[in-house]
């Protein structure tokens, strides 16, 4: 990707259940700029879920297959699945687009990588851990197997906080969805006026 591109990135990254998913979708209603990335997982769809909307459902061998052609950002084996993110998609929308990345810390740690990424690194933390265990079952989206697994993560993801430029506590979803849209208005506009100053 080439330096000039101004649009820029934001990861989101959260212990399961902290409410992500629909902070993400809230941002891009508002602000048609931004697009979501839609990441490639082994996982299977769940019953709301729509392909190459929500992710892009692949077998393990066509996963496996893209990471051998070196075709991803970035990728990462969460809760027995594969997730990732295409370069070609990134590479392609970005030209036009202010991305959102729902991604792990596994994702953003790789993506940190790349230095010429404009990224802006946000981690969502619930306002505490039984809180997030009354999430994960009142969204009745997965097995109670897979919410006592999510649940047992919640240690080891929360570990990573550090390489995040903002931490977010998600008591009230109104509030934290507006101090994430500071956030992101405040470094566009930043830019905005880095770049009058340097095309004057
Ligand atoms: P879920 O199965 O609940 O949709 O997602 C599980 C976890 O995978 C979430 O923490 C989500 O942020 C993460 N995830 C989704 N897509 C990607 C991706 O492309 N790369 C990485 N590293 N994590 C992802």
């Amino acid at each position: 990707m080439s330096d000039d591109v101004k649009n820029i990135m934001v990861i989101l990254s959260s212990p399961s259940g902290a409410g992500k998913t629909t902070i993400t979708k809230k941002i891009q209603q508002k602000y048609q700029s931004f697009k979501i990335s839609v990441s490639h997982t082994t996982r299977k769809p769940r019953p709301n879920e729509i392909d190459g909307v929500d992710y892009n459902f692949v077998s393990k061998d066509e996963f496996q297959k893209l990471i051998d052609e070196k075709k991803f950002y970035e990728y990462a084996k969460i809760f027995e699945n594969y997730y990732g993110t295409l370069k070609k998609t990134v590479d392609e929308s970005i030209k036009k687009n202010d991305l959102i990345f729902d991604i792990d810390w596994q994702g953003t740690k790789q993506l940190s990588k790349f230095k010429n990424l404009k990224l802006i690194k946000i981690f969502l933390l619930p306002p505490d851990k039984n809180e997030l265990k009354s999430r994960l079952i009142k969204r009745n989206q997965d097995s109670p197997e897979e919410v006592e697994r999510r649940f047992k993560a919640f240690d080891n993801d929360t570990l990573h906080w550090l390489d995040y430029d903002y931490i977010i506590i998600n008591e009230n979803l109104e509030n934290c969805y507006k101090q994430i849209e500071n956030i992101i208005l405040n470094y566009k506009n930043t830019q905005k006026l880095s770049y009058n100053s340097v095309s004057s």
